[in-house]
């Protein structure tokens, strides 16, 4: 910028606050108030749209108007085309089946999320999600119900566990498993896969390769007659019902006891965990490699933050991030730099996406917990505070920059809080 340009500029920010009435002194104290120059200004601009600018004479789709009140009348602040970083599992295709059934959101709905895709799922008691592998790494959290998981590692040892609501497991590239709903009423679980454009309905099938297999070939490999083989899948099986199995401890015995036993664990108790960082806003529960070291490259937080709190403004050294929301309801505005901003409401099975470094909140709106899981394709969870930031910095260096006072300056927290009481 030039320095005609600057002073330019400079002498306009002074003419406007001599406008607006107010000395040196009282914009201080406005500030400290949140009615700085700026403040009232953007408030008045705010005002206006609400009263005539904004108005809507032609259809509305009101249900999505509804959903989304800061699409339908943005904050003053947003800006410029930031691309979408919202979309909803209940937009999604269900493929129900007998036994259950999927839907997924990936980067062909938030084109953007090129490192994570998610899929929502459904066994009932007993149901299978069939025997299959995939190639990209499977992350997961129980978000209903009981189910048995199993995990083959290449030196032959079988991990089976069973998991509850709460619960993670991590399932890496390329390793075969399983997945069966328990009793009494099976379960529904998310997972999230470290490929942007992962497909759920693209993955290694044991039905399918048997399928695609000459007879001769399976009578050799399983050394049974050809005969005895009519039986064996000729489609896909994917979801289909089965018996509730025994006890953990049965299944493990019938398969080779401690002999056959991973010592890896690929599973984690994220919700009965201890809060990671708990303030009066609520919590926040971290996991990642060096928790659940199975989860080499996924790494989450479990968040939960209470009526009227917020999720402070921060941002994500060394990832982009994948939201799902559990409960509640929130806001959130993206900050994406070069003057553009823009602010989306999120629900319950809706999906939030945060490009790697972009500045962000998320502020609970309704009158419930609002819980949600941050998401990321990192060994490590890492975040910035912007308040944090703000008071490790030399005093006068802050106030130069944003035109606070030293007793300003120091109301602000000094610690990253993550969640921040209302
Ligand atoms: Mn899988
Ligand atoms: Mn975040």
């Amino acid at each position: 910028m030039s320095e005609q340009k600057n002073a330019e500029l400079h002498a306009g920010e002074v003419n406007r606050r001599n406008f607006l009435g107010l000395g040196a002194g009282a914009l201080a104290v406005a500030a400290f108030t949140g009615m700085s120059a700026e403040g009232q200004s953007r408030e008045t601009m705010q005002k206006g749209r609400e009263d005539h600018s904004a108005s809507n004479p032609g259809p509305v789709n009101k249900a999505l108007a509804d959903e989304n009140p800061s699409s339908e009348l943005p904050p003053i602040t947003d800006k410029g085309d930031v691309r979408p970083f919202w979309y909803s599992f209940d937009l999604s295709h269900r493929r129900v089946q007998e036994g259950g059934w999927t839907r997924q959101v990936t980067q062909r709905d938030l084109p953007d999320s090129t490192d994570l895709a998610g899929v929502n799922m459904r066994l009932t008691a007993g149901s299978y999600r069939e025997l299959h592998w995939h190639t990209a790494n499977e992350w997961a959290y129980m978000i209903y119900g009981k189910a048995r998981v199993t995990v083959l590692n290449p030196d032959g040892t079988i991990f089976i566990d069973d998991v509850e609501k709460g619960d993670l497991w991590f399932f890496p590239a390329g390793f075969p498993h399983s997945i069966q709903g328990l009793g009494p009423d099976g379960c529904e679980f998310l997972l999230v896969f470290d490929e942007g454009l992962f497909s759920e309905y693209q993955t290694f099938l044991i039905s399918d390769w048997v399928a695609h297999t000459p007879s001769s070939v399976l009578a050799k490999n399983f050394k049974l007659p050809q005969a005895q083989l009519a039986a064996l899948p000729d489609d896909e099986l994917y979801i289909f019902p089965g018996k509730i199995p025994g006890s953990l401890e049965r299944d493990k015995q019938a398969v080779g006891g401690k002999a056959v036993e991973s010592t890896v664990s690929y599973t984690f108790k994220l919700e009965a965990m201890p809060p990671t960082k708990e303030t009066e806003g609520g919590s926040a529960r971290v996991v990642d490699a060096r928790n659940f070291p199975a989860s080499k490259t996924v790494a989450a937080a479990l968040v939960r933050v209470k009526p009227g709190a917020m999720r402070e403004l921060h941002w994500h050294p060394n990832a982009s991030e994948w939201q799902y929301y559990l409960s509640g309801s929130g806001v959130m505005t993206v900050f994406a730099s070069s003057g553009k901003a823009r602010t989306m409401n999120f629900n319950a099975n809706d999906v939030g996406f945060v490009p790697a470094v972009a500045g962000h909140y998320i502020e609970n709106t309704g009158d419930s917990d609002l819980v949600f899981l941050e998401i990321f394709k990192s060994a490590r969870f890492e975040d910035f505070s912007l308040n944090n930031w703000i008071r490790r910095i030399p005093p006068e260096m802050a106030m130069a920059h944003l035109n606070l006072n030293e007793q300003q300056l120091k109301e602000i927290p000094s610690e990253k809080l993550e969640i921040i009481a209302g």
